[in-house]
Formats: C-alpha cells, sequence, structure tokens
C-alpha cells in the first residue's frame, strides 16, 4: 500500500478511535452512497466500475467495518434524530433501483441487520428501461459480443463521438480508465441520442431495475425503505418549470402508489440541485432532499441538500480510507 494511503488510513482510524474525533462526531450522522453490489469484486475493481459498483467481499467487509464504529441506523434516524446515543449514527443510501440491490445487497444487510434506503428512479421499476451509461459501457466493454460493440462504436461515430485508440488498449486497466472518460464524455449528448443508443445497446435477459414485487418484499422485511430518484433520472436543473413538475409528481406518486410507507426525502439525479429544484421539491412535500456534496450531518445546514459520502468499490476495501474522508469533512 501507498505511504500517502497508509498515513491516511492511520489517521481516519485515530480519528474514529480518540476522543477529539468521538466528540465532534457526537450527535452527528454520516450518510453513505452507495448505487451497486455486484456479484463479483473482480468485476467491480474495474475503474470504469469502480465508483458506482461495489462487489459482494467488499460490501461485506464494509459492513462490519460500519458495525465496529458506528450505530448503523434508518435514514430517518439521523434526519429527525430521537435519544442521542453514543456512537456516531451511519445510513446507507442506495441510487438508482438497481436489481442487485435486492439479489446481491440484502442478503447482507439483512445478514449483519444494517437498515437501508433506496432512492428509485421509478420510470425504471418494474420496466425493461436501461441505464444509458450501463448499457452504452457494458456493450463497449464487450459484455455483449463484439457484433454488438462494433455497431456501437459505429453509431457514436455518426453522432461525432469517436471511440478513442486507448479504449481497444491491450492494458484492461487503461482501456477501463479510457473507457470511464469517454462514458463521462457522452453525459453532455441529449437524452434523446442517449436514450437511442441505449435501445440499440442488446437486451440483457434480466431487467436492470428492481420490479414493485421486490420492493414491496424489502420494504416487508422492514430493512429497508424507497423514496424518489426523479422519474426518468433526467437532471432536474436542466428541466424547464413545467417538465420539473412532471418529474417530481410522477416519481412522487408512484413511489405513494408502490410502497406502505414512502420516505420523505428526494434524491436528485446525478445529485444536481439549484435555489429553483430545491423550492419545487419542498412544494411537492419533501422536507428533505440527498445531494452529492460531501459532509457530516449535524441537524444544521439546508435540509434540502444534504451531504452524503459516495463509496466506491476502493473505498469498501478499505474503509479506513473513508474514516480519512469523514475526518476531513467533519474539520470546521
Ligand atoms: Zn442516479
Amino acid at each position: 500500500m501507498a505511504i500517502k494511503q497508509l498515513l491516511k488510513r492511520t489517521s481516519g482510524w485515530l480519528y474514529l478511535n480518540s476522543p477529539v474525533g468521538r466528540n465532534q462526531l457526537h450527535g452527528a450522522g454520516v450518510i453513505l452512497m452507495l448505487h451497486r453490489v455486484l456479484a463479483s469484486d473482480q468485476a467491480a475493481e474495474l475503474p470504469h466500475r469502480n465508483e458506482l459498483c461495489v462487489g459482494p467481499k467488499a460490501f461485506e467487509h464494509l459492513l462490519v467495518w460500519l458495525k465496529k464504529h458506528f450505530d448503523c441506523v434508518p435514514l430517518m434516524d439521523i434526519l429527525q434524530p430521537g435519544a442521542r446515543s453514543e456512537r456516531p449514527k451511519v445510513a446507507l443510501t442506495f441510487d438508482d433501483g438497481w436489481r442487485d440491490n435486492a439479489v446481491n445487497a440484502f442478503p447482507l444487510l439483512q445478514k449483519y441487520q444494517v437498515p437501508a434506503s433506496i432512492f428509485l428512479s421509478t420510470d425504471f421499476i418494474g420496466s425493461h428501461q436501461r441505464f444509458w451509461w450501463e448499457s452504452i459501457g457494458e456493450t463497449l466493454w464487450n459484455s455483449h459480443g463484439e457484433q454488438a460493440r462494433l455497431h456501437l462504436i459505429e453509431r457514436l461515430q455518426y453522432l461525432g463521438r469517436p471511440l478513442p485508440t486507448l479504449c481497444d488498449d491491450p492494458d484492461q486497466q487503461r482501456r477501463s480508465l479510457a473507457l470511464l472518460n469517454f462514458l463521462q464524455g457522452l453525459k453532455t449528448l441529449s437524452p434523446l441520442d442517449l436514450n437511442r443508443l441505449t435501445d440499440d445497446c442488446p437486451q440483457e435477459s434480466l431487467p436492470q431495475a428492481l420490479d414493485w414485487q421486490q420492493v414491496h418484499n424489502l420494504e416487508a422485511s422492514g430493512l429497508v425503505r424507497f423514496g424518489p430518484h426523479g422519474a426518468s433520472h433526467a437532471i432536474l436543473t436542466g428541466l424547464d418549470d413545467q417538465r420539473l413538475d412532471e418529474e417530481l409528481s410522477r416519481s412522487r406518486d408512484a413511489l405513494l402508489h408502490g410502497c406502505n410507507q414512502p420516505l420523505p426525502v428526494y434524491c436528485y439525479p446525478n445529485g444536481d440541485n439549484d435555489a429553483r429544484v430545491r423550492q419545487q421539491v419542498a412544494r411537492h412535500d419533501f422536507p428533505f432532499a440527498l445531494g452529492t456534496g460531501t459532509g457530516i450531518y449535524r441537524g444544521a445546514g439546508d435540509p434540502l441538500a444534504l451531504p452524503r459520502f459516495g463509496v466506491s468499490q476502493r473505498t469498501a476495501r478499505n474503509p479506513g480510507l473513508l474514516s480519512w474522508r469523514i475526518y476531513r469533512g467533519a474539520r470546521p
């Protein structure tokens, strides 16, 4: 391990285990942001998946570490705290509503009795609609065969987005990193183009997203609650007033219809929000909303832009790095 990483891990650990650290975190809450839990750690390691995916071994390692240092609580225990506990609190959140949350994450949440909140992009739930970055990324990664890959490369070229030669590098890490950069660049394409490209990717046998029966089963366990993460996952700050209202209403109504006790918490797609979006979210009966700015929640600050810490495969494998980031986030 690099010296710098070791130092970060050690000072993070000291922080969690020192009176100063414990004092600072007393009564504070840490909200973690995850997306997917894949079936394989090896698959999650690759740079183009690392940020949004963790593997089962890394996820289990993270849960054990969290239980050692924190009280693992439902999100609402942090947002509307009752009794103050001795230890700092942590709440797990998952964005988008991936099917693997039920298949791979839930059995481990249950094993360790760690509560979680899942934020659904409601148009995807119970449908075969796909998330563009997953379909395009995995097709370009050749997960669906060379023919599909070549076809997609042609389509991208036509849209003025030729695949960089680094995406053909024989070294897997470099190839994956180049793909990550390329995918990030595609965010500037229009939603229409992205949808068309996604439709051109081969369909997997199983839907990417949860279905409502799975949502119902997870909710019935008492361990998981759900909230909205947009309907179509459109970036809210880019929508006009009417479309913004439609996204917020449609996602809220889908949750009210599909869940017994939906959370009064909105979760912005991509974390993007501004004053107009926050005002509209409040108007749609959400007193709380999650952004992606990092920090610790102490009951102060804007409840419509709550901070979170993202968890990647790398941090799940080395949670000491997470305590370093919490330490940085906690410093005044
Ligand atoms: Zn998302």
